[in-house]
């Protein structure tokens, strides 16, 4: 007789998690746990598929490459079989008893934010194909798990694992597996309809068509393996790209746009090109990994291949095929081979091309994608990844002639310009209101010049990057000199003549001293009475905080003025500005602490103030004076 030795493991507690969330929480679409079992099994088939390519040693090696699904209705059962790469005990432990995935804790907690929020359960189920934890999802609808397994490694062992769910599994040695994985599910009462043929057929044909691998339920063959992207065009319906992009992307979510095109020139080519509705970036799960597979004549070269499309379009899905590549291109040679590049560079062009046209015909549904996905776009100027006179045409913002959310791109910016104006003005700030509250923009409006409203210190970034646009310089508003185009209308209704202007700003400046470079007339103030502007184009307001932020980590008693001086631009149809004049006459001490005081609303109101309590107290002595 021999003995039979029953390891017992607990989960890791993050499985536990999980598992207490798949099991108690998700009740609806509980169907998908056979489209991950199913997405499993042909993983670990296209495994075995690479490892024969260079192993000459593997267990059962004969064994045709395929999935069978068994039902047994009467036992309340259903059977997933593979004869993939299988499992040894270590695997077993690591794979199934423990997350390696580096995104199960974000999503362990990303549900359970999801559950605390009460949001829709389609969120929630969204987030268990993409962070890994499909084969938990067996928990959903069965009170047994058991699989039974062989590594295709010639000194594994036959094994089983089992659980019931619950925070514990156990491992037996178990003679006579074949290679691969067999899963037995032993279903929970109200989850019966799982061991019916039909219904499992259904469900297969649903979620499964596109699998590479034959499926056999009950021994009969279901899915059709077809290559959809060698399909024309015309003859696929909607929903068969749904269903393909679901397989493939291993999404719940449904394509955003679906751009399918074949090409013969430079080089053939077939590919399917799938937008996300979801960043999935946005879960905080770190970079996604490239979502385009590569394939030859229907043979995957590569699911994830790093450099095949530049990084910024790292969130798209689907399949670029071309019958012009060599078969026995590895990972490594992809990058430098010139093919490759010249795939990259006609897939990036027909789908920046795409957007294009896609923005123009439906703006509300490019909005949704230029909110999802813009930050790629925003990356791919930023990073300097070519295209840029394309993708410029493709970003969106907020402006001071737009409403309140609506958008605009710099195509319809330029056709807005006025007659006279030359470059294209933006104004970053944390919201609409922090802008317009700002005084920079009060000029622009006055003169009826459109200014573009950025959010994201990455914008910033990005329009310098860009530099300028259909010919036009990309200037921020808060620029010193800048050239408004009117300013004879500026000069009227000044409270203080120009020499008067003259000598207070001489007075300013000696006042100041070194934190401002000049102290100057403003020609675009209409209502402040100051503001420090930009005195250095090439100094963007948000490289000037970046510098700030630098010198504030490094230690040192931040000067903001030392850093890179500002302009100071007096308004002189202000009657403060007319009021300060007269006071240095009459009371200077005060005067002074007017000016000061005028210096530090103005840098407040740029982001640049330094010393907020110095500023309180010099207040706090005006208010005083005031009372008295
Ligand atoms: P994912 O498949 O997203 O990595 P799962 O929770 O579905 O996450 O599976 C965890 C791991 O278990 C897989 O990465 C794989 O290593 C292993 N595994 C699951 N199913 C099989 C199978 N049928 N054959 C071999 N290994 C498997």
């Amino acid at each position: 007789m021999s003995e039979t030795v029953v390891e017992k493991h607990a989960f890791q507690a993050e499985v536990r998690q999980v598992l207490d969330i798949v099991i108690n929480s998700l009740y609806t679409d509980k169907e998908i746990f056979l489209r991950e079992l199913v997405s499993n099994a042909a993983d670990s088939l296209e495994k075995l598929r690479h490892i024969q390519l260079t192993e000459k040693e593997i267990f059962d090696a004969n064994l045709p490459l395929e999935i069978s699904i068994s039902t047994n209705e009467n036992g309340g059962t259903i059977t997933i079989e593979d004869q993939g790469i299988g499992l040894t005990r270590q695997e077993l432990v690591e794979n199934l008893g423990t997350i390696a995935h580096s995104g199960s804790k974000a999503f362990a907690a990303a549900l359970a934010g999801a559950k605390e929020a009460g949001a829709e359960k389609a969120g929630a189920l969204n987030l268990i194909g993409q962070f890994g934890v499909g084969f938990y999802s067996s928990f959903m609808v069965a009170k047994k798990v058991e699989v039974f397994t062989h590594s295709w490694k010639a000194d594994g062992e036959s094994l089983v694992w089992r659980s019931t769910g619950d925070g514990n599994y156990e491992i037996e040695a178990l003679p006579g597996q074949r290679r691969g994985a067999r899963i037995v599910l032993t279903l929970k009462d109200d989850c019966k309809s799982f061991a019916n043929e039909s219904t499992v057929k259904e469900l297969l044909r649903r979620y499964s068509s596109f699998v590479p691998y034959p499926i056999k339920l009950n021994g009969e063959k279901v899915n059709t393996m077809q290559a959809i992207w060698l399909r024309s065009k015309a003859e696929v319906k909607a929903e068969e790209y749904e269903e393909f992009y679901k397989y493939q992307a291993d999404a719940f979510d449904k394509p955003l746009y679906t751009l399918h095109f074949s090409a013969d020139a430079p080089l053939a080519l077939n590919a399917l090109i799938f937008t996300p509705e979801t960043n999935m970036e946005r879960f905080g799960l770190g970079r996604t990994e490239p979502g385009v597979a590569l394939y030859c004549k229907r043979v995957l070269i590569d699911a994830h291949p790093e450099g095949l499309l530049p990084e910024w379009l790292r969130f798209l899905r689907g399949v670029i095929d071309s019958a012009d590549l060599p078969l026995n291109i590895s990972r490594e040679s992809m990058q430098d081979s010139a093919l490759v590049k010249k795939l990259s560079s006609v897939v990036v062009g027909r789908y920046l091309k795409f957007l294009a046209s896609e923005a123009e015909k439906n703006p509300e549904n490019y909005a949704k994608f230029w909110k999802a996905f813009g930050i790629f776009l925003k990356e791919a100027i930023a990073t300097e990844a070519g295209h840029s006179d394309k993708i410029g045409k493709l970003l969106r913002y907020e402006s001071s002639l737009m409403k309140d959310g609506e958008l605009t791109g710099l195509d319809a910016y330029v056709s807005r310009m006025k007659p006279e104006q030359k470059e294209i003005f933006y104004m970053y700030g944390g919201s609409r209101a922090a802008i317009e509250a700002g005084p920079y923009t009060e000029t622009f409006k006055s003169a009826g010049i459109e200014v573009l409203y950025l959010y994201e210190p990455s914008d910033e970034f990005v329009m310098s990057h860009l530099r300028e646009f259909d010919g036009k310089k990309l200037v921020s508003a808060d620029t010193a000199d800048l050239a408004m185009p009117d300013a004879s209308v500026m000069a009227q209704g000044e409270a203080l003549g120009a020499e008067k202007m003259e000598a207070l700003c001489k007075w300013v400046k000696a006042l100041l001293g070194e934190r401002v470079r000049e102290v100057i007339a403003s020609k675009r103030l209409t209502e402040s009475p100051a503001a420090a502007t930009n005195a250095d184009k090439m100094m963007t307001p948000s490289m000037r905080r970046l510098l700030r932020l630098m010198k504030e980590r490094e230690g040192n008693a931040v000067d903001a003025m030392g850093l890179q001086p500002v302009n100071f631009e007096l308004n002189a149809k202000s009657p403060l500005i007319a009021h300060l004049d007269e006071l240095r006459g009459k009371d200077e001490a005060t005067a002074k602490e007017l000016t000061l005081q005028l210096f530090d609303n103005a840098m407040m109101a740029a982001g640049f103030l330094e010393n907020p309590q110095e500023m309180v107290k010099r207040l706090n002595r005006l208010l005083e004076k005031v009372g008295k």
